[in-house]
C-alpha cells in the first residue's frame, strides 16, 4: 500500500464484523475459557488480552496502524507524549549512563532529560547536533542520542541522515521525535533511528479532541552489543525487538501510563485525513511565512522553508514541499507581542499545535516559563516572539486576522 492508503487501511487487524470503523473496547479485563489459557496469555504464548493497562483491541489497531506509516516492527502507546518518552527514554538510560540531546528540543522534553540528572545520569545538550559534535561527545558511556525531526519552537531541521549514520557507525541508539514533521513529510526509520516518538496529540490526532503518546520500534541490532548490557537477555530472545521486550516488562509495565481506548479511536479517526491536513498546512505556513517577511513591524520570521532560513538547505533536502506547519516570529517587544495577540479575532491564543485550528502563543510566558532565562535563550525562546501553528483555514482568513493585529503594533 502506499502511504495515504496506509493511512486508512495499514495493519488492519480486526475480525471481520462489517464494523467500518475500528470498534471502541471499553473494557478493563478479558474472561478466558480455561486457567490454562489464560495462563498462556500471561506468558505470551497466546496472543489475547487480559487487562487494558497492558493492551486492548483499539488500541493495539492504533499502534499497528501507526507502526504501518511509520515503517516500524512495531508500536507502543501512552497515555502522552510526555509519558510515551519517558518511558522510553528509562528503558534506555540508567544510573550512570550518558545521553546526548539538543538544546532545540520541545520545552517539557528538555525539562524531563534535565531532571535525569536527578537519577545519575550525565546529561549533554548540544546546541547543533552533527557529526562533528556527536564525535567530540560520545564515549563508552553513552546510550542515547535524543533529537527533534524539526525542533519545536526553535525549528532547527536536524541532518538526520548523518546523524543516522555516526549513530550506527558507534553502535548507539537514535531516538527522534517526529511530532512536528509526521510520518506524512518524513519517515526517520530511512535515516537509521531506531526509535521514534510521537506525541500524538498534535497532527496525527489532528483535531485536538485526544492526548496520546507514540513509541516506534524500528527494531535494532544495537542492543546486542556490550554497550547494552541491560538488554542481553531480551536481545537474546526476542533479537531486534529488544526494545520493546524490555520496556512492556519494565518501564511501560511500571509507569502503567496507558492510552485510553476512546482516545486511540478518536486518534485514529483523526491520522486517516493526515496526508490532506498536512499539505495544506505547510501550503498554508509557507504564505504566513513570506507575507510577515514583507511587514516592516515583523522580524525573524523562521520557517525553514524561507530562502533566509539557516536550515533552508536541510529543509529543501528533507522538506522540499514544506516543513510543516509552524513557524515564529518577533515583534520587536513583550508589549508589542501581546498587543498583537489581543487584536486577534479567528487565530487562538492557546497552547498547542497541530490542530486544524491556526493557534498561536508567546511561549516565553507560558510553556517555555519553567525554563531558566539561559535555556530559554538556547532554545530560541525570546521574550517578543510568538508561535504560529497555522491551520487548514483559507489562508485570506488567516491573513485577514493577521493585518488587523498588525495595526494594532
Ligand atoms: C506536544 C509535544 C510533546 C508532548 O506531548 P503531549 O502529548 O502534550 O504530552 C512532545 N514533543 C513534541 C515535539 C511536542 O510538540
Amino acid at each position: 500500500m502506499k502511504f495515504s492508503t496506509k493511512l486508512i487501511h495499514g495493519n488492519y487487524n480486526l475480525e471481520n464484523t462489517g464494523a467500518t470503523n475500528v470498534p471502541i473496547y471499553m473494557s478493563n479485563a478479558y474472561a478466558h475459557s480455561s486457567p490454562q489459557e489464560l495462563e498462556n496469555v500471561f506468558k505470551g504464548k497466546f496472543p489475547g488480552y487480559v487487562y487494558s493497562r497492558f493492551s486492548n483491541p483499539t488500541v493495539l489497531e492504533f499502534e499497528r496502524r501507526m507502526a504501518s506509516i511509520e515503517g516500524g516492527l512495531t508500536a507502543t502507546s501512552a497515555a502522552s507524549g510526555m509519558s510515551a518518552i519517558y518511558m522510553a527514554i528509562t528503558n534506555i538510560v540508567h544510573p550512570g549512563d550518558e545521553i546526548i540531546a539538543s538544546t532545540g528540543l520541545y520545552g517539557g522534553t528538555y525539562t524531563l532529560i534535565s531532571n535525569l540528572q536527578n537519577i545519575g545520569v550525565k546529561v549533554i545538550f548540544l546546541e547543533d547536533i552533527s557529526k562533528k559534535t556527536l564525535l567530540n561527545n560520545i564515549n563508552e558511556n553513552t546510550k542515547l542520542v535524543y533529537t527533534e525531526t524539526i525542533g519545536n519552537p526553535k525549528l532547527d531541521i536536524l541532518d538526520i541522515e548523518s546523524v543516522g549514520r555516526v549513530c550506527k557507525e558507534k553502535g548507539i541508539i537514535f531516538m527522534v521525535d517526529s511530532t512536528i514533521s509526521t510520518p506524512y513529510l518524513i519517515n526517520p526509520s530511512k535515516y537509521g533511528a531506531d526509535v521514534i516518538i510521537h506525541s500524538t496529540s498534535k497532527y496525527i490526532n489532528g483535531t485536538s479532541n485526544a492526548i496520546g503518546g507514540m513509541i516506534v520500534d524500528c527494531g535494532s541490532e544495537k542492543y546486542k552489543n556490550h554497550r547494552y548490557e541491560n538488554f542481553q537477555k531480551y536481545a537474546e530472545k526476542y533479537d531486534k525487538l529488544a526494545f520493546t521486550a524490555k520496556l512492556k516488562s519494565t518501564s511501560g509495565l511500571d509507569i502503567g501510563a496507558s492510552m485510553s481506548p476512546f482516545n486511540a479511536f478518536l486518534s485514529l479517526t483523526g491520522i486517516e485525513t493526515l496526508s490532506l491536513r498536512m499539505k495544506k498546512h505547510c501550503e498554508n505556513a509557507m504564505k504566513i511565512a513570506s507575507y510577515l517577511e514583507k511587514s516592516d513591524k515583523v522580524t525573524n520570521v523562521n520557517y525553514p522553508n524561507l530562502k533566509s532560513s539557516k536550515y533552508y538547505d536541510l529543509a529543501t533536502k528533507y522538506y522540499a514541499d514544506g516543513a510543516s506547519g509552524i513557524l515564529t516570529f518577533r515583534l520587536g517587544t513583550k508589549e508589542n507581542a501581546y498587543k498583537f495577540l489581543a487584536k486577534l479575532k479567528l487565530i487562538l491564543d492557546t497552547t498547542n499545535i497541530g490542530d486544524c485550528k491556526t493557534i498561536i502563543i508567546h511561549p516565553a510566558s507560558t510553556i517555555c516559563i519553567n525554563n531558566t532565562e539561559e535555556e530559554r535563550e538556547k532554545m530560541a525562546v525570546y521574550d517578543d516572539l510568538l508561535r504560529l501553528s497555522v491551520g487548514i483555514e483559507d489562508i485570506e482568513d488567516i491573513l485577514e486576522d493577521i493585518d488587523r493585529a498588525l495595526e494594532a503594533i
